[in-house]
């Protein structure tokens, strides 16, 4: 296949029809804090309920350094509907490194990012490329399934087999707008049960648009995606007790709620039993626990 095409194709289309995201446009564009804001939200939340809550925290902590001075109370309380509050935790933490340790600056290159707190290799690759324009490969869950899609058709190929694509397909220039166009691809298009491929401009290429392009075989185009992470069941885990007991200490006066409020805010314990719950909140920095009450630190 012709890398250097799919790249013209897939640029070409991002030009007239990138999705209109705040992150991509004045003032934040190019702002690598803005970058790493965006990128930390988008991780385990869908876009259309990121837009509202990235402009709400930019306004309430515009820079790095007024990350770094909030308490980690109000970000927290910020990061209200979010889900996974531990974001809110390690990025408050993050601007603290990086205003000690980095004079404000957020770090440009892979490795020094991959230091900070609660950076993965994916939000590292991210901010390099989409805030510093380094040529690095970007590859989300989104992006795989549209090589995946364009080379290997609907057979689902082996992880060892699609990781190599993105660097295969990165082209020497303009790799953010190429990895953010396929990104787009893949939210707008080569979705996993639906891809539309008469809409895709990678269709005449594309070695899955033969079996999917009619978009009626849901299940086959499924069965085309790349080992897709299976989601953990929410109601009952400790995730859902945790979040709960964050939202009620949301809601609660500035002192915080007495432990036995905490307690009575289920009708089941969990499993392992409410303490051990608390415990964790306190030990990822969600709570605080002192003379009986539990709040936001
Ligand atoms: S042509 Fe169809 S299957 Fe191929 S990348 Fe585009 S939307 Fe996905």
């Amino acid at each position: 296949m012709d890398t250097a095409s799919v790249n013209r194709l897939v640029l070409d289309w991002y030009a007239a029809n990138a999705r209109d995201l705040p992150w991509r446009r004045p003032p934040y564009l190019g702002d690598a804090y803005a970058v790493l804001v965006s990128e930390v939200m988008l991780q385990q939340t869908q876009v259309d309920r990121t837009v509202p809550k990235f402009l709400d925290f930019m306004a309430r902590f515009p820079s790095v350094h007024a990350l770094a001075e909030a308490p980690p109370g109000d970000v927290i309380a910020l990061w209200s509907g979010m889900g996974y509050n531990n974001r809110a935790v390690r990025l408050q933490r993050l601007a603290e490194v990086v205003v000690a340790d980095h004079a404000g600056e957020i770090p440009r290159d892979v490795d020094t990012l991959l230091t900070l707190p609660g950076i993965g290799p994916y939000t590292a690759s991210a901010v390099a490329c989409f805030a510093y324009g380094a040529s690095v490969p970007v590859v989300d869950t989104n992006i795989y399934r549209v090589l995946s899609r364009l080379v290997h058709g609907v057979q689902a190929p082996s992880r060892a087999e699609v990781e190599p694509l993105a660097t295969e397909f990165l082209p020497a220039t303009e790799a953010s707008s190429w990895h953010q166009a396929l990104m787009d691809i893949g939210a707008t298009i080569c979705t996993v049960q639906t891809p539309r491929c008469m809409l895709c401009p990678v269709r005449e290429t594309c070695a899955a648009a033969p079996a999917l392009q009619d978009g009626t075989n849901r299940k086959l185009a499924e069965a085309s995606v790349p080992y897709a992470p299976k989601q953990a069941k929410f109601a009952g885990s400790s995730r859902y007790y945790r979040g709960r007991i964050v939202e009620a200490l949301r809601q609660a006066p500035p002192g915080g709620l007495p432990l036995a409020g905490v307690d009575a805010l289920f009708s089941e314990p969990p499993a392992g039993g409410l303490p051990q719950i608390i415990d964790s909140l306190v030990r990822d920095g969600l709570a605080i626990c002192e003379c009986d009450t539990l709040r936001l630190p």
